[in-house]
């Protein structure tokens, strides 16, 4: 799903997040490469799909197999809202509700 999230900094202008791969259009995302703040607003607005990532986490917690099936992008986006954390090769679940 594609969602138009405003831009902080100017006004008008939208980002264009890409919600199954986490992908933004704004520069943050395009040059430095790493989850900005398009992306996790986008994903506040689709709890769902964060539920259904934390599900996955509560039946298999490595990370390997988080970033194989969710992108490393989701697990940063993630850490970021403090839902998750790592613990060495374990993904933790923070905050369930
Ligand atoms: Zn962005």
């Amino acid at each position: 799903m594609l969602l138009l999230i405003d831009s902080e900094t100017e006004k008008g202008k939208k980002y264009k997040v890409d919600t199954i791969n986490l992908t933004c259009t704004c520069p943050d995302y395009i040059f430095k490469n790493h989850v900005c703040k398009h992306i996790i607003t986008a994903l506040d607005d689709l709890p769902e799909r964060i539920q259904n990532v934390i599900d996955n986490v509560k039946k298999d917690n490595d990370k390997e197999f988080f970033i194989h099936k969710f992108g490393e992008n989701m697990l940063d986006a993630l850490i970021e809202r403090g839902r998750i954390s790592l613990d060495g090769d374990n993904v933790l679940i923070l905050k369930n509700d």
